[in-house]
């Protein structure tokens, strides 16, 4: 019963039944679905909340955990602002039904082409800043003295429409050097300032480098919540399942970026890796595989998806309906995907954009998921691919032979990848001397 009476404010800060257990999932689910029945077929549609009423009726609602240092309740997916649609219109749609679907968490940055400005005015102009919760970064590698914390953050103030950040993260931070850095030029007493004005809420940190120098950040400052990339693809990559724990065990809310490695794991996987999913439960698709098994970790707070569609938010917002923990059975499937996944996946970028520009136009991300298209579906839809994304037929093409070598991309590669020796991969693979040679007579043909 209390279950039941629970859900009734199941409203961001209302809900006092925070899903820290993944066993209370299932319970909690059934009982409050029961009861919306009974609300429905007795008329009381306008009691139930907005947060289940859309998409998919009455039915739709959201998973909340706590954030144990603020005591907010935070929804379980969060919306990553990174890849907004082009359409204005439906990025506007894409958010409000975001919001109505209950999710509260929205991480835009200052590096994210025209995203704080976005949500901003689309926040503002729909009256919705209060109902949710802002996380945006401050660009460390372009802040080179004190003076360029405010001038960050009150850029993004006016852009967001807004007179406080509720999670302020130190965007990017790779090892302890790097906080060090913004130590010397007096970080802390910064955000000691800002905390009592109140313009950040909460402070923190996203990061890209090696376990042991993450766990050592976390004690280098009172870090109040972080960011790290994780799936089930490599549990042990940079922070890994290690560094989850040990921001966990400190209290903090530990904040998920690529779940889906970019999208890969959604809709890249190789057809024997969907294979070993639809065996094991022909229902879920393989997007539901990467959440769930995120979800399934108590641990995890948020989980960020960079969303560039409704429908995206649509499919998203079904899996967090859908969810329950996850059987012993069933976690040993993961195991069977990533072997064949890593015969397959050859290098490991996530689309993330860092690396660009690049002075010689190189799409180096779009070079790299061609070439790793070409491994999993095909020599032929990877070269389709490489030849767009190079503009291979046209009479300025931008090919990865193009390099010259200024390492400038590799700087800043949360992945550390290694794009120059990659690049040249990419080319010997697309670019040899035939294939040159069929091109240009494409793009002849194309020119006339
Ligand atoms: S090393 Fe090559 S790919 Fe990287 S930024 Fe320089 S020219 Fe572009
Ligand atoms: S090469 Fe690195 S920085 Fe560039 S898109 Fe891939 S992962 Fe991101």
């Amino acid at each position: 019963m209390c279950h039941i009476i629970r859900c009734l404010h199941i409203k961001p800060g209302f809900c006092d039944c925070v899903l820290n257990d993944v066993q209370k999932v299932t319970h909690h689910k059934q009982s409050f679905a029961k009861f919306s029945k009974i609300l429905y077929i007795f008329g009381f549609y306008y009691k139930i909340p907005a947060e289940i009423k859309i998409l998919e009726g009455w039915s739709f609602y959201m998973i909340y955990r706590e954030d144990k240092v603020s005591g907010n309740k935070l929804s379980t997916l969060g919306l990553g602002c990174m890849r907004f649609p082009f359409d204005k219109k439906e990025t506007e749609r894409m958010i409000l039904a975001a919001i109505e679907g209950g999710v509260n968490f929205f991480d835009t940055a200052y590096i994210y082409p025209n995203s704080e400005a976005t949500l901003g005015e689309i926040l503002a102009k729909n009256n919705k800043r209060k109902d949710i919760y802002i996380a945006t970064k401050l660009p460390l590698p372009m802040c080179k003295s004190a003076s360029d914390f405010d001038k960050f953050f009150n850029e993004q103030l006016r852009r967001l429409h807004t007179d406080y950040i509720d999670y302020y993260f130190i965007h990017n931070i790779s090892d302890c050097a790097d906080w060090e850095k913004l130590q010397k030029l007096g970080i802390e007493q910064w955000v000691a300032e800002k905390k009592k004005t109140g313009q950040i809420r909460h402070i923190g940190f996203s990061y890209h480098g090696v376990c042991d120098e993450f766990i050592r950040l976390l004690d280098a400052y009172a870090w109040e919540f972080c960011m790290i990339q994780y799936n089930y693809y490599d549990e042990n990559y940079q922070a890994g399942k290690k560094g989850l724990q040990a921001a966990a065990e400190k209290g903090m809310a530990v904040i998920i970026m690529e779940p889906l490695l970019g999208g890969t794991l959604a809709t890249g996987l190789p057809k024997q890796a969907v294979d070993v999913f639809v065996k094991a439960n022909p229902d879920l698709a393989p997007a539901d595989w990467a959440l769930w098994w995120l979800w399934n970790q108590s641990e995890v707070t948020v989980v960020l998806s960079g969303m560039s569609s409704t429908q995206i938010l649509e499919n998203n917002l079904r899996s967090v309906k859908n969810f329950r923990p996850l059987s012993d059975t069933e976690l040993s499937v993961y195991t069977d995907v990533i072997d064949v996944f890593r015969k397959s996946y050859k290098i490991n970028c996530t689309g993330c954009n860092y690396c660009l520009p690049c002075p010689k136009m190189i799409n180096i991300p779009a070079c790299f998921s061609a070439y790793n298209m070409s491994y999993i579906k095909g020599y032929v839809k990877g070269m389709a691919l490489h030849v767009t994304s190079t503009a291979g037929a046209t009479s300025n093409p931008k090919s990865p032979r193009l390099c010259n070598q200024c390492g400038k991309c590799e700087k800043q590669c949360p992945q550390k990848l290694p794009i120059r020796n990659d690049l040249k991969k990419v080319a010997g693979r697309f670019e040899h001397l035939p294939m040159r040679m069929a091109i240009a007579i494409l793009r002849r043909i194309m020119m006339r």
